[in-house]
């Protein structure tokens, strides 16, 4: 915590101070800067911080509210005399500087994590490890970020004995603005990879900034295998830098590793000058081998003895850095958060829960464990948790722990308590949860994932896993194309394109995107009985859902006279006026939409003199806008699209948005974007240019047996699946009723097991389907890939002769979608 006064935080980010006589002096002492995961307090400043997606200055009033005092800000018209002001140039520098100045105060060691992969792992793992002999403060999650790493170094104080914070990039320039915030005493260098690298000209160029966080370090760890660990040696001594660095290749190093895989963990051999350590590692991948081998590193950089931390390492265990949305028994809602409990990550874990909640009209139920080494006395914490519950509305609180058992009083909410799981698996009656949303959330060693494996429903192994940080970074990159004023419609059609309707539809409100479209008025009183208030227009309005149309305020697309018409007579039987509308004008798909001069004409006609309807926009579709040979014929749309959009926006005295781009329009056309522009397969990863976009699903599943084929045998109806030789298969619970076409059968497509592609063999049947695993090592329970990080959508596209779209959209609603976000 920061604690210091609104004229000392003036003082120390160069800023204007505003206040009248009653803001002051008081102390702050929490630092925010996104409205939606605050809760209400007193004690806090706010740092409207405006990208181009976002402005936080227009949250001021709605925070003001909820009893902050003070702003820091760079626009000078939002200062009045309702609260304290601070007036900057620029919001995130003052930021930096308030968190630099935060860290100079801090006497203790920090280490500084940063690298392409593994930083948040060993972070947790360096925590797990020595949690028990020191007071450990650490980066939330993953925030690691031009805003992130300064929100972590704002929670550091003296009480603590040891600070990791993690600093990412993704661009040059950024380490250099880090640098100044961590200021490590040790650096942990993870690896260097292909993470960000559009942004960089070449891996040196990406390794040099981020050796830029090390440059006042005493010590480095670091690996000595990779091709440019010579270049961080390099740095170490122009730097003066102690390098601790390791090999698990007898290179020359401080430390070298030697290690072996058992069947389920990996024994590892550490050998320093003369002395040998032993350990064992509950994992058998190299990732984890690295990481692991990173955090005994670490432990000699602090000089350590490691003996005392052998038997931890195998006690360790996977770190889960995403909360995960399952479907539960008896129609519950699960929200796994394991990831570690503090104040800041409850918070955020309750406004998904409430957000969640909201869309079924769930009960609320809250299982947390006790929370530890938050610095905080524990019935101080409790009433804060307390608060918590009661300001996210939760219903029902189930304590799991000493401490909470403990402290049961000061809740005031329906609530049960349990000293710890295992009592709590003794007393567990399954009709006791239903129609809940429940958030289980807690530290990794109470293992509420045996709490989830009773609660979470096992119909169907098969998921569909869905990545909801891709989703929010595929929007972003989009955004990225467009100017910061242009409007973004998402096309959410066809249950998001396969992806889930509702869970979708809340992201993308929670990430402020202008309206959502749907395909028929069914799909949008859906949303709207989720808790979706953003405009949803409906690009099919059948003259049977008006009613609903009207009812839900859903927006109409208008692409008929006869329509119009018959859309006009609803709202005069209701009596409503300036009912909003979107013209769809056709100008060369042949689909939906007035086509001609004349027709256009005859719309304007009526509309001028209507007082029901209010035009908010005109738009059309463009028929080729991925394919370069159709690019004559798509500015020819454009062309028409001009002058016949001209007609109707010439024809009212009030402001009517234009649009024509989906999504390969905006990677092509973007000079064409107007004022809004519709995305649709872009945000669900597909690019038709090679823009850096996310895979966001995964369609998975579990072996459900192996078995040996001989040569005389074959596999599957009408024995089609013929062997040469005698070959192993494993059985898969998926077939083409969950949407897998039939025509990847015999050979033509695969599944990815075990690190390794294997053929489908015959023809696939209805929910089940053969792979030949012959030169595999696969068991029962093993999971298996359909598409996803190692089969793109494309390419079974591809191998179909179809499109993305239909292999989105052709997974069946049986395949239970699973939600991952960070
Ligand atoms: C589906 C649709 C889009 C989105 O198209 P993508 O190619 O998926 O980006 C845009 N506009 C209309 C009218 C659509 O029907």
């Amino acid at each position: 915590m920061i604690n210091l006064t609104a004229k000392q935080i003036s003082a120390v980010v160069n800023g204007e101070f505003f206040a009248s006589s009653s803001f002051q002096d008081f102390t702050v002492s929490e630092i925010i800067t996104d409205s939606r995961t605050f809760f209400g307090g007193t004690n806090v400043a706010f740092f409207a911080l405006s990208g181009p997606v976002f402005n936080g200055h227009n949250y001021i009033a709605q925070l003001r509210k909820k009893g902050v005092l003070l702003f820091i800000v760079s626009d000078k018209n939002f200062i009045d005399d309702k609260a304290g002001y601070i007036l900057v140039k620029d919001t995130v520098f003052a930021l930096q500087q308030l968190a630099a100045y935060n860290r100079s105060r801090f006497s203790q060691p920090v280490i500084g994590i940063t690298g392409s992969n593994g930083k948040t792992i060993i972070k947790e793992w360096l925590y797990d490890l020595l949690a028990a002999e020191l007071k450990i403060i650490r980066s939330p999650k993953s925030y690691n970020s031009q805003v992130g790493v300064p929100l972590s170094t704002l929670l550091i104080d003296e009480q603590y004995d040891l600070a990791i914070l993690e600093s990412g990039i993704s661009e040059p320039g950024e380490m250099q603005k880090l640098a100044p915030i961590v200021r490590p005493d040790i650096g942990i260098l993870t690896n260097i990879g292909d993470a960000h690298q559009e942004n960089f000209h070449s891996l040196e160029e990406k390794l040099l900034e981020k050796l830029k966080l090390f440059a006042g370090a005493k010590k480095l760890v670091f690996q000595s295998d990779r091709f440019y660990s010579k270049n961080i040696a390099a740095f170490c001594s122009q730097n003066n830098i102690d390098p601790i660095n390791w090999t698990l290749e007898n290179n020359n190093a401080a430390i070298q590793f030697k290690s072996k895989i058992k069947s389920a963990s990996t024994e590892v051999e550490a050998i320093l000058k003369n002395d040998h350590y032993s350990f064992s590692i509950p994992f058998t991948d190299d990732s984890a081998l690295e990481n692991a081998c990173h955090c005994f590193a670490t432990l000699i950089a602090l000089e350590k003895d490691p003996k005392d931390f052998l038997t931890q390492f195998s006690k360790l265990q996977p770190v889960a850095m995403r909360l995960e949305i399952k479907q539960g028994i008896n129609n519950c809602l699960l929200i796994n958060d394991y990831y570690n409990s503090d104040l800041n990550s409850l918070s955020i874990a309750l406004s998904v829960l409430k957000q969640q909640a909201a869309k079924s009209h769930l009960f609320k139920h809250v299982i947390l464990s006790d929370i530890q080494q938050t610095g905080i006395e524990t019935t101080e914490l409790y009433s804060k948790v307390n608060q918590l519950l009661q300001v996210w509305g939760i219903n029902k609180l189930t304590g799991i722990g000493k401490d909470l058992y403990q402290h049961q009083h000061i809740f005031q909410l329906e609530s049960e308590f349990y000293t710890g799981r295992s009592e709590f698996e003794k007393r567990f009656v399954r009709s006791n949860y239903s129609s809940s949303a429940i958030l289980l959330k807690g530290a990794r060693q109470f293992e509420l994932e045996k709490i989830s494996a009773l609660l979470q429903q096992k119909a169907h192994q098969t998921v569909l896993e869905i990545n909801l940080n891709a989703l929010v970074h595929n929007l972003n990159t989009f955004r990225k194309l467009l100017r910061a004023e242009t409007k973004i419609m998402v096309m959410v059609k066809a249950f998001s394109y396969g992806s889930g309707d509702v869970e979708i539809a809340q992201l993308l409100q929670h990430q402020n995107v202008d309206y959502l479209a749907v395909a028929v008025a069914d799909e949008g009183v859906q949303l709207r009985n989720a808790g979706i208030t953003i405009p949803i227009v409906v690009m099919n309005p059948e003259h049977d859902s008006f009613q609903n149309i009207i009812d839900f305020n859903l927006e109409p697309n208008i692409y008929s006279f006869q329509l119009l018409q018959e859309f006009v007579k609803a709202l005069e039987e209701f009596g409503l006026s300036n009912f909003p509308i979107h013209i769809k004008i056709d100008t060369g798909m042949n689909r939906l939409g007035l086509k001609t001069e004349k027709e256009v004409e005859e719309v304007i006609t009526f509309i001028k003199n209507n007082k029901h309807l209010k035009v908010s926009s005109v738009f059309s579709h463009l028929a080729g806008s991925d394919e370069p040979e159709l690019d004559d014929f798509t500015q020819e749309q454009f062309k028409r699209f001009a002058d016949l959009s001209a007609l109707i926006e010439n024809s009212f005295p009030y402001k009517i948005d234009k649009h024509i781009l989906n999504s390969a329009g905006i990677e092509r056309f973007p000079q064409h974007q107007m004022n809004m522009v519709r995305l649709g397969i872009g945000l669900y990863g597909i690019s038709q240019t090679g823009l850096a976009l996310q895979q966001i699903s995964t369609l998975k599943t579990t072996v459900s047996q192996v078995k040996t084929v001989n040569t005389n045998e074959t596999v599957g109806y009408n024995r089609n699946g013929k062997i040469k030789q005698q070959s192993r298969v494993a059985v898969v619970p998926m077939g083409y009723a969950d949407g897998i076409n039939r025509r990847l059968g015999n050979g033509l497509g695969s599944a990815f097991v075990n690190g390794q592609e294997a053929r489908i063999i015959g023809n696939i049947c209805m929910d089940m389907l053969m792979l030949d695993i012959t030169n595999l090592e696969v068991n029962p329970g093993d999971k298996v890939e359909i598409f996803g990080p190692n089969i793109s959508i494309s390419k079974v596209a591809q191998l179909l002769e179809t499109i993305p779209y239909e292999i989105l959209t052709g997974i069946s609603q049986r395949v239970k979608r699973v939600y991952l976000q960070e």
